[in-house]
């Protein structure tokens, strides 16, 4: 009798810890997900300002090169000098290219 008793308060107090142990999985688990938004939400910001960025990056370099009279790589959008028969980068030829700016 007194090992039945002694059982069954283990056996409850296993529950009772194991009820502890679901109860701290779960926060656990919620932290990770607001840990997972955070990011979501910080790399969505990040993304949009990245993006403008190099937006205006690319007119910049753009601008640059049509002031330096310099062509545009069709292959590789790289610029060369004017009259580069070969792109600098790439090496592809330069024929039938277009000149920057001129649309
Ligand atoms: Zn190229």
């Amino acid at each position: 009798m007194m090992n039945m008793i002694n059982k069954n308060n283990m056996e409850n107090k296993t529950t009772h810890l194991e009820e502890e142990l679901a109860l701290l999985e779960a926060d656990l688990q919620a932290h990770y997900c607001q840990i997972g938004k955070e990011i979501l939400d910080m790399v969505e910001s990040e993304k949009g300002k990245i993006n403008d960025l190099v937006d205006e990056i690319i007119k910049l370099k753009k601008k640059i090169a049509v002031l330096n009279n310099e062509i545009e790589c069709p292959w590789c959008m790289a610029y060369n000098l004017s009259g580069s028969q070969y792109c600098k980068h790439c090496g592809e030829k330069l024929n039938a290219i277009e000149r920057v700016g001129e649309e």
